[in-house]
């Protein structure tokens, strides 16, 4: 079963005109790849520039959306307003959203749930933290935050599954291509049983934290491991190499 890679790039809550155009100029020299899907999430105020600006069939994803289309929530947006800007991506259950918002396993598959249902794709992030994975909980940990949205019987085919262990964002300190490897077959293997064989074998499974152009290429030839989420390093030229780690 070939799945396409997937390269994500999560700007996070960095930038300014200058230093996303900055971001747009070296994508659009260098960025395409056919055989890649591209896709980067600037901050909200810059959707709209990054998408009209961007070349090469990179796409661009919001990094959160809220689970009802439209009312009197400050400060959050809806998938609604995403898909008018014509954007066909989210970002949800990002750890920081977890962990520094505390959104609980039950709101975010909320948020995917109607995600989906307006039309947007969702990277779907989950991760062990530290301590967690020195008690050996990283299955249950990871498994549990999965399960949420498989007990909603969602549409397998619009999600990516981003494995992005909390100890190893922003941090420099990349899992192993072993440990992130083991970590996606566990997760391949929960798809397998609790969802179905062609769920497990189409879904991609893509692997965030610390990802450079250095570690990129060791990480992407493990076999369960089908692209990257990007923090850091996608807001430099460095990420055109992460896109091609595979070629
Ligand atoms: P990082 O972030 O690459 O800076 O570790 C990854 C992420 O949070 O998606």
């Amino acid at each position: 079963m070939s799945r396409k890679f997937f390269v994500g790039g999560n700007w996070k809550m960095n930038g300014d005109f200058a230093s996303v155009d900055g971001i747009i100029l070296f994508l659009n020299q260098s960025g395409g790849n056919d055989q890649v899907d591209i896709v980067v999430a600037p901050p909200a105020p810059y959707l709209t520039h990054v998408k009209a600006a961007l070349k090469n069939n990179i796409k661009v994803a919001a990094q959160n959306a809220y689970k009802v289309p439209k009312g009197a929530f400050t400060g959050e947006i809806s998938p609604a307003m995403i898909k008018d800007l014509g954007l066909e991506w989210v970002i949800l259950g990002h750890s920081e959203r977890r962990h520094v918002f505390g959104e609980s396993d039950a709101l975010i598959a909320e948020k995917t749930v109607h995600a989906l249902e307006s039309g947007i794709k969702v990277i779907f992030c989950i991760g062990e933290k530290l301590e967690e994975r020195e008690a050996g909980h990283t299955k249950d940990v990871n498994f549990r935050q999965l399960q949420a949205i498989v007990d909603k019987n969602v549409d397998w085919t619009n999600i990516v599954i981003a494995y992005e262990p909390v100890w190893a964002i922003g941090t420099g300190k990349t899992a192993s291509p072993e440990q992130a490897q083991e970590v996606h077959e566990w997760i391949r293997q929960f798809l397998r049983e609790k969802v179905s064989p062609a769920v497990a074998d189409s879904t991609r499974i893509i692997y965030g934290g610390s990802v450079t152009a250095e570690n990129a290429a060791d990480l992407g030839k493990r076999a369960d491991i089908d692209g990257f989420l990007v923090g850091g390093a996608s807001l430099k030229p460095d990420f055109v190499k992460i896109i091609n780690a595979r070629l």
